[in-house]
């Protein structure tokens, strides 16, 4: 373990310089064009650096996700990793990529491109060190993830089926890097309101309001939330009417809703997707769904967190601490397949944000964590 350490603090100038390719290479998810640049760039990286192999997944609609893979066996390691960001084109211009007071700043730096760098750099160090694994490490890199994974997802389950551990590359939460051992579900629902319309001076007696209904169910909904149990319904979008002397005819609702447990998950969704009208001559139709289910701490969860508490005071000599975050990621798809420990990534802050960062010294003892993760899991049977 030693050594896998050694070998990855001489290399810090290494990772930050790809860093900053990675940053200055802008990949909004939805630009094709400069999506498929970085994953172009990110796979001759991977066979450079670790002599592995790549196939693409086809994406329809954004760029092909790269499948990495390193070594052999009939087990696998899952790594997940996106390289799309949520940063219009353009921003690097008024965000440039800087490195002040030993943070490199930039949009996607944490969010998640240094997160890559340190799995690039972890693969590496087990390759030209010659550690030996029983099963192979499967590296995906996604081009969707800031939308919700449309495309990407049916392959990171995929992956994650065939795989006895996921390793996901977020970042962790807060100034001492705290992995993320629990994530809400989260789910988007739109309510269409359709009344009968009429003139609200002559003859209001003929219409049925579609707003004075929404405004009935949004009181509903919002009473659905129990924080203690963590979940939130947020109605966080309103529209409706046509004019104020009109009783209105169409009204809508965008609802965020978070949930913390399947339970809850189970009884918020059908009271949404069930919701009826007041006045019956209204109309209301539900559509939406949870598209990230929630990732709950199991034991299994558990005990990969404990091992890689163990493997950082051990080695790092640091106290690795855990934390749920009601942001959902691709963790909350594999955690029912795999154990699967989030939050791997680079340390910093401002993750959609301009102060976006990471802290470069932080850099290499996450990626040795991350190794002595994939050598632990892959030593084992
Ligand atoms: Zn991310």
């Amino acid at each position: 373990m030693e050594e896998i350490i050694e070998y990855l603090k001489n290399r810090q100038g290494e990772m930050l310089e790809l860093v900053e390719d990675l940053v200055k290479m802008e990949s909004p998810s939805q630009e094709p064009i400069l999506t498929s640049q970085i994953a172009e760039y990110l796979t001759i990286c991977f066979t450079k650096m670790t002599e592995g192999t790549y196939t693409r997944i086809s994406s329809d609609e954004y760029t092909d996700h790269i499948r990495a893979e390193w070594g052999t066996g009939e087990e696998q390691l899952l790594i997940l990793t996106h390289f799309d960001t949520v940063w219009p084109q353009g921003t690097i211009e008024e965000m440039p990529f800087y490195v002040e007071d030993g943070k490199a700043y930039g949009p996607g730096t944490f969010d998640m491109k240094a997160g890559i760098v340190q799995a690039l750099f972890a693969i590496q160090a087990i390759h030209e060190l010659n550690i030996h694994l029983n099963k192979k490490i499967v590296l995906l890199m996604t081009s969707d993830e800031e939308l919700g994974s449309p495309t990407s997802k049916e392959a990171i389950m995929e992956e994650a089926e065939k795989s006895s551990h996921v390793f996901v590359m977020e970042p962790p939460l807060g100034e001492n890097g705290a992995l993320k051992t629990a994530r809400k579900g989260v789910g988007t629902f739109d309510v269409s309101v359709t009344g009968v319309s009429s003139h609200a001076g002559i003859e209001p007696e003929k219409g049925a309001s579609a707003i004075t209904e929404l405004a009935e169910q949004i009181t509903y909904l919002s009473s659905l939330t129990d924080l203690v149990k963590g979940t939130s319904v947020n109605v966080g979008i309103i529209d409706g009417g046509s004019s104020k002397n009109v009783v209105a005819e169409e009204a809508h609702a965008v609802v965020d809703v978070r949930v913390q447990t399947q339970e809850e998950m189970d009884r918020v969704v059908p009271l949404i997707e069930a919701l009826s009208p007041q006045d019956d001559e209204v109309k209301i139709e539900v559509t939406g769904e949870i598209y990230r289910p929630p990732l709950e701490r199991t034991d299994e969860i558990e005990a990969l967190f404990d091992q890689a508490s163990v493997l950082s005071k051990k080695y790092l000599g640091f106290e690795l601490e855990e934390e749920s975050t009601g942001g959902g990621s691709d963790a909350n798809f594999t955690a029912e397949l795999a154990p699967t420990l989030d939050g791997l990534g680079a340390v910093g802050d401002g993750a959609h944000a301009s102060h976006e960062h990471v802290i470069i010294e932080e850099m290499p003892k996450r990626s040795a964590l991350l190794a002595m993760l994939l050598v632990t899991c892959g030593q084992s049977k």
